[in-house]
């Protein structure tokens, strides 16, 4: 669709600002689809600048200095780099196993389902008997495959970036809440912060919202295959893979190699996008995962042909 670029919009004959005024309070495009990704959730959603802007607004709406973090180990990396960086803020973190109960000293528990690349997903039965504010990075989910809001979650986040808008054309996050004092929390953080999402982003996930429902089923076949085949494998020796949406992450004795052979499958980082990816995450994560881990995320290509090429790309040289 077609997006307002507007940065103003004049106030009414009486001189008041009607809904909207300037563009980093609220804009006609961010609202639409904000209303949009939140009837999905049933909740109320905000957008920011990307899925890092959302996790960073979240982090500061609701910590100050003694806060304590109960992070899921294995969840995307990206998080706790930044929980590295506000330590200096008195934030502090640990990490978890979320398959288990959370630390019970934890102001806030951040689990992630499924977390990026390990696809562990959390034990809500524990997390809805924890008294901390829990937030749920529902990323690779989506909300075709995890209403978290209703498991118990307080807040939940997206990187927009991927599945949300599918097309690895437009960086955005998003939170969803059912607080009103923790929507007006992070609306407040995020407009003060001015950590906003540019209206043609806004525009993509109106456009990837369409066509969710569809993708994900059709990513889910495709990925349950291909996790199947990569099972019986004798050049792969494990495959994580939760049983639905795009990734799956499985270890070969060197990612470098089979990673660069690929063709139909970009060597690129991201994923959620309807062109495969993939890459080795010890580049990036180190020993924080398996050294010979690699991470597919499954697009819309015909599923033969995804496995003709990872066939190649795993074939001995
Ligand atoms: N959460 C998850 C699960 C991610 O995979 C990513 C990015 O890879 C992020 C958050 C951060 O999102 P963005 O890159 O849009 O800032």
């Amino acid at each position: 669709m077609d997006a307002d670029r507007s940065t103003i919009w004049p106030y009414d004959a009486n001189g008041e600002p009607g809904d909207f005024f300037y563009a980093r309070y609220a804009h006609p495009t961010g609202a639409a689809a904000e209303a949009k990704l939140g009837a999905l959730d049933g909740g109320d959603a905000l957008l920011y600048a990307s899925g890092m802007g959302a996790e960073t607004t979240t982090i500061l709406a609701f910590a100050q200095p003694g806060t304590k973090i109960a992070l899921a180990q294995g969840a995307y990396f990206g998080t706790s780099v930044l929980l590295h960086d506000l330590a200096r803020w008195g934030v502090t973190f640990v990490e978890y196993d979320q398959t288990g109960p959370p630390p019970a000293d934890a102001d806030i528990v951040w689990v992630e389902s499924p977390a990026n690349p390990l696809l562990t997903v959390p034990d809500w039965d524990a997390l809805r008997a924890h008294p901390g504010l829990v937030v749920c990075d529902a990323t690779v989910s989506t909300p075709v495959y995890l209403k978290a809001l209703d498991e118990g979650a307080d807040v939940v986040v997206y990187s927009a970036t991927k599945f949300l808008t599918g097309s690895h054309n437009a960086l955005l996050g998003a939170t969803v809440t059912r607080d009103p004092v923790k929507t007006a929390a992070l609306r407040e953080l995020r407009t003060h912060a001015g950590i906003v999402a540019s209206a043609q982003s806004s525009a993509s996930l109106i456009d990837g919202l369409d066509s969710l429902e569809e993708r994900m089923r059709a990513i889910t076949v495709s990925a349950t295959e291909l996790a199947q085949r990569l099972e019986a494998h004798p050049a792969v020796t494990t495959v994580r893979y939760p049983g639905f949406s795009g990734l799956i992450s499985f270890d070969v004795a060197d990612p470098r190699i089979v990673e660069t052979k690929t063709q139909t499958i970009l060597n690129a980082t991201s994923l959620g996008g309807v062109r495969s990816t993939m890459e080795s995450r010890h580049r990036w994560e180190g020993d924080r995962i398996p050294v010979g881990l690699l991470r597919l995320s499954v697009g819309l290509e015909p599923v033969d042909e995804l496995w003709a090429d990872l066939e190649q790309a795993l074939a001995p040289t």
